[in-house]
C-alpha cells in the first residue's frame, strides 16, 4: 500500500481509538486532518492553536505511540493550524512533538478519565438525542415584532434560519430584564432544532456554565467538559454579564468559543447590558464578542405592549375587552415580564372571584399588586395625594372642567406623574381623562413656569413632591 499522509494518518488512528472513549476520539481526533507526508514527517492540520496545545498536553504520549505503529520510532509529527474561519489556512512555524512538557504521563490520564463516570457525555453525536434544554413554548411565532425589537428579532430569524452561514456569528442580544432575551435565543433553538434535524442545539445559562466548569475541576473532569462543549454546532449562552469577573471561567469559554467559531459553528449570547459595560470581562473575550452583530431590545412602546397583552390573552383562550387592554398597556411599561405577571393574576382573580374581566377587576388587580410590591409611585397614589390636598375628587381631575380650581391640582397631577414614573406623554394623557400628549406638555410648561414665578407654588409642588420621596 502506498504510503501516504491518509495512510499514515489512518494507522495512527487504529492505535489511538483503542485507547480513548469514543467521544473523545470523536472531538479530538476526527476533526484532524492528514495535511502531507514528507519522509519520516507527518504533518497534521488541526482546527485552532488551542487544538494543538490541547492534543499536546493531554495526547502527547498516545500520538507517539500512533507514530511509532505508523511510521516507525524515528517518525516525526508536524501541526499545522488553521487560522480564521472558513478557507484560510496557514502553516504554522512547525510544531513537533517532543518529549511532554509536563512529568505527568499523559497516557494515564487519558485512562483514568475514560472510567470517571461524566456529566458529559452526548448520547452519541446523535443530534436527536441530545438534550438541547430547551422550552418549547419560546418560539418565533409567539414572539411579537415592534421597534423596540426589529433588529434583535430579524437577525434572530436569519440565524435560525442559516445556522452559521449568516455574518451574524457571534450573535449577541442585549437588554433589561423582562425585554424577551431568553424567549428570542430559546426561539433560535427550537427553530434550528426543527429545521436543521442533524445540528446538536445546546442552550445554557451562564450560570449554570460556570458550575458545570467548576465542578469539572473539582470531579477531574475537564476534559469531558471541553469535548461535550465542542460537539455542539450551536451553543446559546444567557446572560453572560453572569461570567463578570470568574477569570478561569471565561478563559475556558474563550476556547471553546474560539474552537467553535473556528469550525464554523453558531454562536449566541445574551446580557443585559451592551458589551462595551460588561466590566470584569477580558478584553480578548470582549473583541471576540464584535466579531457578529450586537442588537438590543428595548422597552416595547404602546402598541407592542398591546399587541403582546392580546396575544398573551388569545393564547389563554380567553377574551378581554379592549378596553381593558389599552388600561394595562398604559399602567405597565417597564417590562414584559411584569405585563404577563399582570395578566396571570387578573385571570386568577377572574377565575377565583367567577367574575368577568372588566376594568374594574383590572384596576383592582393592578393597585393590589403594586401596593403588594411596595412599589413607590403610580399614578393612584399621585392621584389621591394631589386630590386629598386639594380637595378635589379623583373624578374631577379626569373631568373636562375648565375650572381654575380643578384645573391646576389636574396639572400638578400630570407634573408630578411625569417627574415620578417613567410613564409617557401619551400614557399620562390617558389616565387624565384621554387627553392628548401636548395637553399634557402644555400642563408640565404651566406647572414649571408657575413653580418659577410663585414662590407659594413652588412649595406646594415640593412638598407634594416630597411625599413620595422615600
Ligand atoms: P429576559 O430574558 O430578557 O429577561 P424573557 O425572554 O424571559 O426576558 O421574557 C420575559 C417574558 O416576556 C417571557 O415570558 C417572554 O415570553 C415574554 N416576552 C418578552 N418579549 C416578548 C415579545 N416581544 N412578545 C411576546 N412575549 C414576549
Ligand atoms: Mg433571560
Amino acid at each position: 500500500m502506498e504510503n501516504n499522509a491518509g495512510n499514515v494518518w489512518n494507522n495512527c488512528l487504529k492505535v489511538i481509538r483503542q485507547h480513548i472513549s469514543e467521544q473523545s476520539y470523536k472531538t479530538w481526533f476526527e476533526p484532524v486532518i492528514p495535511y502531507k507526508l514528507q519522509g519520516k514527517k507527518l504533518v497534521i492540520q488541526v482546527p485552532s492553536q488551542f487544538f494543538y496545545e490541547w492534543l499536546e498536553d493531554n495526547y502527547v504520549q498516545l500520538l507517539r505511540k500512533a507514530l511509532d505503529f505508523a511510521l516507525g520510532k524515528d517518525g516525526q509529527l508536524e501541526y499545522s493550524i488553521v487560522v480564521d474561519s472558513g478557507d484560510r489556512y496557514k502553516n504554522t512555524p512547525a510544531m513537533s512533538v517532543g518529549a511532554p512538557k509536563k512529568e505527568a504521563n499523559p497516557v494515564a490520564k487519558v485512562e483514568k478519565t475514560d472510567k470517571v463516570k461524566s456529566p458529559f457525555i452526548l448520547k452519541g453525536v446523535d443530534s436527536a438525542q441530545a438534550e438541547s434544554f430547551l422550552n418549547r413554548s419560546y418560539t418565533f411565532n409567539n414572539f411579537i415584532e415592534g421597534d423596540c425589537n426589529r433588529l434583535a428579532r430579524a437577525a434572530s430569524h436569519a440565524v435560525a434560519e442559516k445556522p452559521s452561514v449568516t455574518s451574524f456569528n457571534p450573535l449577541m442580544i442585549y437588554g433589561g430584564v423582562g425585554l424577551g432575551k431568553t424567549h428570542l435565543v430559546q426561539a433560535i433553538g427550537n427553530h434550528i432544532k426543527s429545521h436543521f434535524g442533524n445540528k446538536i442545539v445546546l442552550y445554557v445559562s451562564s450560570e449554570k456554565f460556570t458550575s458545570q466548569f467548576i465542578n469539572s475541576i473539582r470531579d477531574n473532569s475537564l476534559q469531558d467538559f471541553m469535548a461535550f462543549y465542542m460537539q455542539v454546532d450551536v451553543l446559546i449562552l444567557d446572560d453572560v454579564q453572569f461570567l463578570s469577573g470568574k477569570e478561569k471561567t471565561q478563559e475556558t469559554f474563550f476556547h471553546i468559543f474560539n474552537h467553535l467559531h473556528q469550525s464554523g459553528k453558531q454562536i449566541v449570547m445574551t446580557s443585559d447590558r451592551p458589551p462595551r459595560d460588561l466590566e470584569g470581562m477580558e478584553d480578548r473575550l470582549l473583541s471576540r464578542f464584535k466579531w457578529g452583530l450586537t442588537a438590543d431590545l428595548q422597552c416595547p412602546d404602546l402598541e407592542t405592549r398591546i399587541a403582546i397583552i392580546q396575544k398573551k390573552v388569545q393564547d389563554e383562550g380567553i377574551e378581554i375587552d379592549y378596553e381593558v387592554i389599552e388600561y394595562l398597556a398604559h399602567s405597565i411599561d417597564s417590562n414584559v415580564r411584569e405585563l404577563e405577571g399582570v395578566i396571570i393574576s387578573l385571570i386568577a382573580q377572574a377565575s377565583l372571584t367567577q367574575r368577568v374581566i372588566d376594568l374594574e377587576l383590572a384596576k383592582r388587580t393592578l393597585n393590589h399588586i403594586v401596593t403588594e410590591s411596595e412599589k413607590e409611585v403610580n399614578i393612584d397614589t399621585i392621584v389621591s395625594v394631589v386630590t386629598e390636598h386639594y380637595g378635589v375628587r379623583i373624578a374631577d381631575l379626569k373631568s373636562k372642567s375648565r375650572l381654575r380650581s380643578i384645573v391646576i391640582p389636574r396639572q400638578i397631577a400630570m407634573y408630578l406623574t411625569k417627574e415620578l414614573t417613567n410613564l409617557s406623554l401619551k400614557s399620562i394623557g390617558y389616565h387624565f381623562g384621554g387627553r392628548d400628549h401636548s395637553t399634557v406638555i402644555h400642563a408640565i410648561q404651566t406647572v414649571n413656569d408657575l413653580m418659577d414665578t410663585d414662590k407659594d407654588m413652588h412649595e406646594t409642588v415640593n412638598k407634594l413632591m416630597q411625599q413620595f420621596k422615600r
